[in-house]
């Protein structure tokens, strides 16, 4: 596999894209809007730097890395020739099943689809292509340079070869892929989200303070960040959204959201993406933040 093409150049689509290049792939990345495709390319860059400055790749290999990034506005421009196809566009169910049923239609017959998606079935999303058996879950962590994990997901019909093809390719890319059915939140968000809703819900009912709680489950518990302070990076419109995703289809009201997520959220409290979160976040510093304080 040599040519792939990366639906969405936000957040997890750059990632995916610089990846990809800097282990020679040609990449072809699509998106709506030109000014998102601009900053992908302008953080391509400002993270090729960052890696420079750790003496781990050369000024040779950033100008080859970004060499192998072409940018589309044009879907039927940027599927040409495409052997796989990765989407991660903005994470809304309609949006991307009209996505899938157009990449189905204007790419070649072999051509594997796979989803960065972080809740929504792969299942539902293969349902409305031709290719069932040729989609899967692909589901790469932020920052997609740094971390690890790729999530593997099956779809019901997601057939042996192609599962086999995504886990060696994601191994190929210096990642560590992990092979999981296709159930509501698939493993990661399963654990992590009743993880963050438990940690609001103690907050929410008056156990401890936001510090606290971020305290005991780093010291105690070894996690690098606390699950509230996790909540405000992710986006609590995110956690959101996927613990409605968990609790509509399990129908098990433990994964019901806690009533203060989702007053913030209503109240447009929504993270570090705001401003405001269970901390306060400082514009432009990631690292300044003030706990709130609750009740
Ligand atoms: P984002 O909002 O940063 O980027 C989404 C991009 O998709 C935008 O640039 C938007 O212009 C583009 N887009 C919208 N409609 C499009 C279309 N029809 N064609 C082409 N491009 C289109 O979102 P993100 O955080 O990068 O998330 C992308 C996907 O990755 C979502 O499915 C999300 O659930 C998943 N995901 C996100 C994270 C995370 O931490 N952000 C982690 C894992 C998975």
């Amino acid at each position: 596999m040599k040519k792939i093409t990366v639906i969405g150049a936000g957040t997890m689509g750059n990632g995916i894209a610089h990846v990809f290049a800097m282990h020679g792939y040609s990449v072809n990345l699509v998106d709506i809007s030109a000014d998102a495709l601009d900053k992908a390319l302008k953080t391509i860059s400002r993270n090729l730097d960052r890696i420079i400055k750790k003496e781990l790749i050369t000024e040779q290999k950033k100008a080859e890395t970004i060499a192998n990034i072409h940018t589309y506005t044009n879907m039927a421009d940027g599927l040409k020739d495409a052997e796989l196809v990765i989407e991660a566009a903005t994470e809304n169910v309609d949006l991307k099943l009209k996505i899938f049923a157009q990449i189905d239609e204007l790419s070649a017959d072999s051509t594997i689809l796979a989803t960065n998606t972080s809740s929504i079935s792969i299942t539902r999303i293969a349902a409305v292509t031709k290719r069932p058996e040729q989609v899967i879950g692909m589901h790469f962590m932020n920052p997609v340079p740094v971390m690890k994990l790729v999530e593997v997901i099956r779809g019901y019909a997601t057939s042996d070869e192609v599962t086999q093809t995504v886990m060696e390719l994601s191994k190929k890319l210096g990642k560590s892929p992990v092979e999981v059915n296709d159930y509501p939140g698939f493993v990661a968000n399963r654990i992590l989200m009743p993880m963050i809703n438990e940690a609001i819900y103690s907050l929410y009912e008056g156990v401890a303070g936001v510090q606290e709680i971020d305290t005991v489950m780093k010291l105690g518990m070894a996690h690098p960040m606390g699950p509230l302070h996790l909540a405000d990076f992710i986006g609590l419109d995110v956690c959101l959204s996927i613990l409605n995703v968990l609790h509509q289809g399990f129908g098990n009201p433990k994964y019901a959201p806690c009533p203060l997520l989702v007053n913030m959220v209503t109240a447009g409290k929504l993270g570090v993406k705001s401003g405001e979160g269970f901390y306060k976040h400082t514009a432009g510093s990631k690292e300044l933040i003030v706990a709130k304080k609750f009740q």
